[in-house]
């Protein structure tokens, strides 16, 4: 209709942000940066994923207890079904407990081999669903779960991966955080079908900050999200340009967001890919400020 996209943004957002816990000491700071940066838009949680088969356990552990030691904000731990038998799973969600986390992202995870098909361990949960209601026994932990605008490529259609998606919630999991995608009608339309699905919990949209098109291409290419054309030709000529690069990729999300904020989004969860700048400049175009500048 002409009007600016964010002329009538009102702050009244609630955001989260993702992180990946870092391999040296110089990715440690760059993550420990961002996470000051972004700490004064008082995030409703931070997560922080864990890697292919387990192998960031330590991690992933470290990373988020070190969030929920020094900072006031919520972490929540990724934790996926990968290798792990469920007495593994059990000693890592006490852990977590202990230490006072209280949030997990639960997932199944992904053959640590790419391009394999997922094989359960032997003694383990066979999914995600199955790994949600095994937390809930183990303690109420507040439980976020994956969810599939574009559809699981594991899953035979639309119907069953919405059937899996109730199976997460039904088992107890809060929410559902959305793979990204870069179509707002793709995500209203997932949202819609959910809802004829009978889930009632929130479904967060994944937002992923794109600066990068080829390494999100490869991202995209494992997990059914597809990249449109027209993003391609935006970064053309590019590569050498890191500047330009990130006002076009700050462009590109917040036009998204925009979006989804016109279609009544009021929660955006940011794969930050540990760096505050795109998250931060995103969130203040739809209003949010940090406490000190909060009407
Ligand atoms: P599930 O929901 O268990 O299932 C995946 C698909 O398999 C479903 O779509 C479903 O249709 C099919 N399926 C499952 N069970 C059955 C069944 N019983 N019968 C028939 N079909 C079934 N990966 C990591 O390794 N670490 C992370 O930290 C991480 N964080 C993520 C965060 C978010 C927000 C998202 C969206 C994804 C994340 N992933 C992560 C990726 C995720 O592990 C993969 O996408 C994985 O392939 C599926 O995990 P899931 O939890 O969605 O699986």
């Amino acid at each position: 209709n002409g009007k600016p996209l964010f002329e009538d943004v009102q702050g009244d957002i609630q955001v989260s942000f993702e992180f990946f816990p870092p391999k040296t000491e110089k990715m440690e700071e760059t993550l420990w940066e961002s996470v000051k940066t972004l700490e004064p838009l008082g995030p409703r949680f931070v997560s922080v994923t864990y890697g292919a088969g387990g192998s960031t356990r330590a991690r992933t552990h470290a990373t988020v207890e070190r969030i929920a030691k020094e900072t006031r904000l919520a972490a929540a731990a990724h934790l996926t079904c990968v290798e792990a038998s469920r007495a593994e799973i059990e000693e890592i969600a006490r852990d977590y407990w202990a230490a006072g986390v209280r949030h997990i992202v639960a997932l199944r995870g992904d053959a640590p081999e790419a391009g394999k098909a997922f094989q359960p361990h032997p003694d383990g949960y066979a999914n995600a669903a199955d790994l949600v209601a095994g937390l809930k026994a183990i303690a109420p932990f507040e439980i976020s779960v994956a969810a599939y605008p574009e559809c699981h490529p594991d899953s035979a259609d639309k119907s069953a991966d919405l059937d899996n998606l109730k199976r997460k919630i039904d088992a107890g999991a809060d929410r559902a955080i959305t793979q990204f995608f870069f179509s707002p009608e793709c995500f209203f339309r997932f949202r819609d079908d959910a809802a004829a699905a009978g889930i009632a919990a929130e479904i967060v949209p994944g937002i992923l900050p794109v600066s990068n098109v080829a390494q999100t291409r490869k991202f995209a290419g494992m997990c059914g999200a597809s990249i449109p054309i027209w993003m391609d030709r935006l970064f053309e000529g590019l590569d050498n340009l890191p500047a330009a690069r990130q006002l076009v990729a700050a462009t590109v999300a917040a036009e998204l967001c925009g979006q989804l904020y016109a279609g009544g989004v009021r929660h955006f969860h940011f794969y930050t890919l540990n760096r505050a700048e795109l998250s931060y400049a995103i969130c203040h175009l739809l209003g949010l400020r940090p406490a000190e500048f909060a009407a």
